[in-house]
């Protein structure tokens, strides 16, 4: 398996039908890249910037963010990398953190861009860190558990004030700045096309998406693994999303657990979802499964099943059975 994954690392990731994929790593450490070129991922889909501040004893400076953003592109070279703002609250604690109210809730409380929005110093200066060390190359910086568009247009506006308060200054900036929503919240489902209109990438953060559409807490090991994400409300959420991408040509990428999986990806990439994001370990697997795929002809039968609601089938078992028949 290993040798076969080796010899799969240079080549593309094209199903067997001829589709092209993109697999990209998540990464939140120095020390995860070297694997970027071990795994052959394409790019880093998803840094999670709040690991730096989860093993340290106080809040990281400005140069130490900037310092780590820069290390970080430069081990990328020549691959994207998309930064997620921070995604604090909730099961990610700090504990230097102080003055955070008690929370009955805290997966739905005060959290991720909430939390950025709320305390905008703490954004500011994540923000100015990131686009100082991006300069010359393309920064692209994600926003975690967007609710409402309206959230996007608000870190917009910080954003834009700092790349005015950089230039005035006569700081080297980015070549260019893509700004992205995750879709975490199932609210957001409802206003897809506001969405795909007001960001220039869209990732759907499956962890905490399936999470809230279920109402299954992620971290309950008692009921975590009680509802199969391969059902067909999610599969029905995911090919929406898929769709309103496509029509309005923003770009779509998944980097939560799922695309990891290379049942759950084979069904992604059938869905049109093109772009998955996964620890450096899967991508071997995720690809081999891709490039035996005909995706066509299991996006026609998937599509059917996910249409076909009177016929209460196991969408899981679907996946399997055109894998292992093809
Ligand atoms: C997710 O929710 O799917 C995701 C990628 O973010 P995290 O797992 O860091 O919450
Ligand atoms: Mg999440």
């Amino acid at each position: 398996r290993q040798q076969e994954y080796r010899v799969l690392r240079d080549k593309p990731s094209v199903s067997k039908d001829g589709q092209e994929f993109s697999l990209q790593m998540n990464a939140g450490l120095l020390v995860d890249l070297p694997q970027l070129d071990e795994s052959g991922a394409e790019g880093i889909g998803l840094f999670r910037t709040e690991l730096q501040f989860m093993v340290a004893e106080t809040f990281p400076r400005a140069e130490a963010q900037e310092t780590l953003y820069r290390s970080i592109l430069e081990a990328a070279g020549r691959k994207p990398v998309t930064f997620r703002s921070l995604d604090i609250g909730g099961d990610k604690v700090l504990p230097y953190f102080r003055n955070t109210p008690h929370e009955e809730n805290p997966a739905l409380g005060w959290r991720a861009i909430r939390l950025s929005l709320d305390r905008p110093g703490l954004f500011r200066t994540q923000i100015r860190a990131l686009l100082k060390a991006s300069n010359d190359r393309v920064l692209r910086v994600m926003l975690p558990m967007v609710t409402d568009v309206a959230e996007i247009q608000q870190a917009r506006t910080i954003i834009n004030r700092e790349v005015h308060h950089l230039s005035r200054f006569g700081h080297g900036l980015p070549t260019r700045l893509q700004l992205g929503a995750m879709l975490e919240v199932p609210a957001l489902l409802f206003d897809l096309d506001a969405l795909m209109r007001s960001v220039d990438f869209v990732s759907i953060g499956s962890n905490d998406l399936f999470q809230f559409l279920t109402a299954t807490d992620r971290g309950n090991s008692q009921i975590a693994n009680r509802f199969e994400p391969i059902c067909r409300p999610f599969l029905k959420a995911l090919k929406s999303v898929a769709d309103h991408a496509e029509k309005h040509r923003t770009p779509l990428t998944l980097c939560g657990e799922l695309a990891g999986k290379p049942l759950s990806a084979l069904a992604l990439a059938a869905l049109g979802v093109r772009h998955l994001s996964m620890s450096a370990a899967s991508i071997g697997p995720v690809k081999a499964a891709l490039v035996a795929t005909d995706l066509k002809g299991l996006s026609e039968v998937l599509i059917a099943a996910i249409e076909n609601d009177r016929d209460p089938t196991d969408m899981q078992a679907i996946v399997r059975a055109y894998a292992d028949e093809h």
